[in-house]
């Protein structure tokens, strides 16, 4: 078994890349990929565990895309994460980031909520700031119950001090990916909120003419129809299939890494065809 979608402290999970490996040795894990949001200062970490741990390990990201009204997320797997152009592309998404968290601060405030962008740095220690970290400090000054409160009440898509953040272009993010030699693959497509499978079809045969070369079928959230309907897809459009949890650790409750919420399943085998595919990347 294998899980090739999880965060780390370097963005928005709560286990450190190390712990995070370690904790994949508890769980029998073959391989395992870092995709952290947008940053790649996790992956040193995740690659020098691995080999103390005996566990192989995929580097990869998690690119938010622009998508109108939904959420496109574009994983790279195997990009040259020391390609100073890919570095400097990623740093836009970093710097939007960063611009982002005090204009959620003083909509907070506005709220009439007390609330400072230093403590919520704190709550984030040593990754990047990020909604989750919000989230936090509302919860242990009472305002919320939950993290999914947080996001409903002031900080998710048509909440008060929802922030909107600069991404790239999908056709972008997926040149990003290439140009570093990595293999990107559209994230948990049910997310892209598509009405109807034909509607899905033509985004997928777009994104494949811009160099798409896999799609994530196998993911906590789908369902046996929707894994079918992704695994056609992939197939007719001569895509790689990959799977993961999107595990966050204590960040989404109910998702445990490797077996998301308890039916997931990787095989190997779509690691080797993900493999297969870098070489012949490398190749041409
Ligand atoms: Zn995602
Ligand atoms: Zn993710």
């Amino acid at each position: 078994m294998i899980d090739l979608h999880t965060h780390s402290t370097a963005s928005d999970g709560t286990m450190s890349p190390a712990a995070l490996v370690r904790h994949a040795k508890e769980m029998r894990l073959e391989a395992l990929a870092l995709t952290d949001h947008d940053t790649v200062e996790g992956l040193e970490e995740a690659l020098d565990a691995g080999k103390h741990e005996g566990i192989e390990i995929v580097p990869g990201i998690e690119i938010s895309a622009e998508f109108p009204e939904s959420t496109l997320h574009i994983l790279g797997y195997y990009v040259d994460f020391t390609n100073r152009a890919f570095l400097d592309n990623i740093s836009i998404l970093q710097k939007a980031r960063n611009e982002r968290n005090p204009t959620i601060i003083k909509k907070l405030q506005a709220l009439g909520l007390d609330i400072t962008l230093e403590e919520v740095v704190v709550e984030a220690e040593t990754g990047q700031v990020g909604r989750p970290h919000f989230a936090q400090v509302l919860l242990k000054k009472g305002y919320i119950k939950t993290p999914h409160e947080a996001f409903e009440r002031y900080l998710g898509k048509g909440a008060p001090a929802y922030t909107d953040k600069f991404r790239f272009a999908p056709v972008d993010a997926i040149a990003h990916i290439r140009q570093a030699g990595g293999i990107p693959v559209l994230g948990h497509p049910f997310t892209l909120k598509y009405k109807t499978t034909a509607e899905l079809e033509n985004i997928v045969a777009d994104m494949a003419g811009w160099g798409l070369m896999g799609i994530e079928v196998y993911y906590s959230e789908h369902s046996p129809t929707q894994v079918r309907l992704y695994k056609d897809l992939a197939e007719k459009h001569n895509l790689v299939i990959t799977g993961g949890s999107d595990f966050h650790g204590q960040n989404i409750k109910g998702i445990s890494l490797g077996i998301g919420k308890g039916g997931l399943n990787v095989p190997y085998k779509c690691l080797e065809k993900l493999k297969a595919r870098v070489k012949d990347v490398q190749k041409h």
